[in-house]
């Protein structure tokens, strides 16, 4: 596979710029001269071949190839809900819930983690969705949404036109799914607890707004390993 670039702005000519970051690495890292081959993509779906026509000091202007429509998005959409830790680890479920097809990962703000809301910046969380998808050949950005309360994030998940809506919760004790419950192409909110666990207040709520409590096994897991156990048993082919 060629590298793949990110143009914030749409490719809608035979003509595409480069700046900021990814100008960056192609110029500087990349060390691209005008003729060099490359995959961009600009989050519709779609991915060009180019090719590199002029560098300047911060820009790169390209030559738009071939567009080709390449879906490799899952057949259902799947909310995941997870309150974030710092740094690493936040990059860490950032990268993974994009390289498994999450299509809007949502930051939860529960009583026992009150300051998530500070310890992003949408700005960052969205450049680790940019380099997970150059990486996985994702074409269509993961959306991260503003961050929810717990209330919030309970009503989110609307009902669907047909009645078939997964509204899953992470919670230790709980009896884990059966086989056939994971099957089939619906559309998925999933969320996984903080640290310190859900308030018995807040399980109650969601258990009165239609959520099911899934148990994940008779070991504590940190919070990136519950939300990837629960996606993955979503998102993985059978
Ligand atoms: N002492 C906390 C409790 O009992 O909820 C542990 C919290 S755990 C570190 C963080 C989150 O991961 C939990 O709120 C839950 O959503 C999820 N989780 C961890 N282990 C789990 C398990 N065995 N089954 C289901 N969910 C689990």
């Amino acid at each position: 596979m060629t590298r793949r670039y990110f143009s914030e702005a749409p490719i809608a000519s035979a003509a595409a710029t480069l700046d900021g970051p990814e100008a960056h690495h192609l110029l500087h890292v990349l060390r691209a001269t005008a003729g060099t081959a490359v995959t961009l993509f600009d989050g519709s779906g779609a991915e060009f071949e180019a090719e590199v026509i002029a560098c300047r000091r911060s820009s790169v202007e390209l030559r738009v190839l071939h567009r080709r429509q390449v879906d490799r998005e899952l057949p259902f959409s799947l909310t995941l809900g997870v309150p974030l830790p710092k740094g690493d680890r936040q990059r860490w479920i950032v990268e993974k819930a994009v390289e498994l097809g999450v299509t809007r990962l949502v930051p939860l703000v529960t009583q026992r983690s009150a300051a998530a809301s500070e310890k992003h910046s949408a700005s960052k969380l969205r450049r680790y969705v940019i380099e997970a998808s150059k990486q996985c050949g994702r074409n269509r950005l993961m959306e991260i949404a503003t961050p929810a309360e717990w209330a919030d994030w309970l009503r989110l998940a609307e009902r669907s036109a047909d009645g078939r809506l997964r509204k899953w919760i992470a919670h230790p004790g709980r009896p884990p799914l059966l086989a056939a419950e994971v099957g089939g192409a619906k559309p998925s909110y999933v969320a996984v607890g903080p640290e310190g666990g859900l308030a018995d207040e807040e399980i109650a709520a969601a258990e009165a707004e239609g959520w099911t409590m899934i148990g994940l096994g008779p070991r504590i897991l940190r919070i990136e390993t519950a939300a990837f156990g629960l996606v993955a048993m979503l998102a993985l082919p059978r």
